[in-house]
């Protein structure tokens, strides 16, 4: 093959790829009758998935869209708001975000722009202006996340509605309630519940298939909450990572992995054992199978310690 074959060639794969990274970005599917459901995926963040991790939930109105979490940054939030337009005239009104972890907060500058009302616990809110900047700088540095990321100030408090309690928010042909729970897997977790479907949407308060992530997390709180807080009546439940659950059975992989670290942690400072040594610990039988163990037991272990020593 002749040189200029050769580069011909080569530029044409890198098109071709760009073209497929490019129109990959955003898939969304219709899982229900004007429910969309993004797939996060089941990775750590890293270059290439620009922390595209978490799962992301659309409900679509008569009259109005709500938007179940913004992504991990103001680009991908472009180009999710692009993808709504070409299902639906209705207005993009509502943004929940469940807390303020970056893949799940970092794109809402995106949804500010597009004048959408933007509900989020204020305490997290407060704990996103204040640690966000510092955090991004990691992702940029360690993680490889694009520069402009995100832009802490173009985001303001003025811009955002504290939710405390509970609201109904009407949608034009549907009704959706949200939920603050306090504290569980952050300060504030809120949820949502679509009515019609019997659809929950919980953010990062369930995992499926995967640890838990629980360095920010009040555990005790979390693990009663899963049993007391879901008491509508669901036939699907949209975890913040990992599939769709339609059965009580799903939420053990989150329970049983909350039970597990909740006991290793009372071990481990009754035996004084550092988190190297939890690491060690013997895995129960039924949280076994989850993915991402190991890693995410070195992210929240010590800081975790720390908060069972000062509390118990
Ligand atoms: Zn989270």
């Amino acid at each position: 093959m002749s040189y200029f074959n050769k580069i011909l060639l080569l530029l044409i794969y890198l098109i071709f790829n760009y073209s497929i990274a490019d129109n990959n970005d955003i898939k969304i599917n219709k899982i229900f009758s004007g429910i969309y459901f993004l797939n996060g995926v089941n990775e750590e963040p890293n270059a290439i998935n620009q922390g595209a991790i978490a799962n992301i939930a659309v409900i679509i109105g008569k009259k109005a869209v709500l938007v179940y979490d913004a992504g991990p940054s103001k680009s991908f939030a472009l180009k999710l708001i692009k993808k709504i337009k070409s299902l639906t005239n209705a207005p993009i009104k509502y943004l929940i975000i469940s807390h303020r972890h970056f893949d799940h907060a970092y794109g809402v500058e995106a949804f500010i722009e597009q004048g959408a009302k933007i509900y989020m616990d204020e305490r997290e809110f407060k704990y996103f202006i204040n640690e966000g900047p510092k955090i991004n700088n990691l992702l940029i540095k360690n993680m490889g996340f694009n520069k402009n990321n995100i832009n802490f100030d173009k985001i303001l408090e003025k811009d955002i509605t504290f939710l405390k309690s509970e609201k109904k928010i009407n949608l034009g042909d549907r009704q959706v309630l949200i939920s603050n729970l306090g504290e569980a897997h952050s300060k504030g977790d809120i949820i949502a519940y679509d009515y019609f479907s019997k659809t929950y949407i919980v953010g990062d308060f369930i995992f499926q298939g995967r640890a838990a992530a629980f360095s920010d997390a009040n555990i005790h709180s979390w693990i009663k909450k899963i049993e007391q807080k879901l008491n509508l009546p669901w036939n699907y439940l949209i975890p913040g990572h990992g599939n769709i659950i339609d059965k009580k059975v799903g939420l053990n992989d989150t329970k049983n992995w909350l039970l597990f670290i909740n006991k290793s942690i009372k071990k481990a400072i009754t035996q004084g054992d550092m988190v190297s040594e939890v690491l060690d610990y013997e895995i129960p039988k039924n949280i076994r199978t989850l993915s991402m163990k190991k890693i995410t037991l070195r992210q929240g272990l010590k800081r975790q310690i720390q908060l069972y020593k000062k509390k118990y």
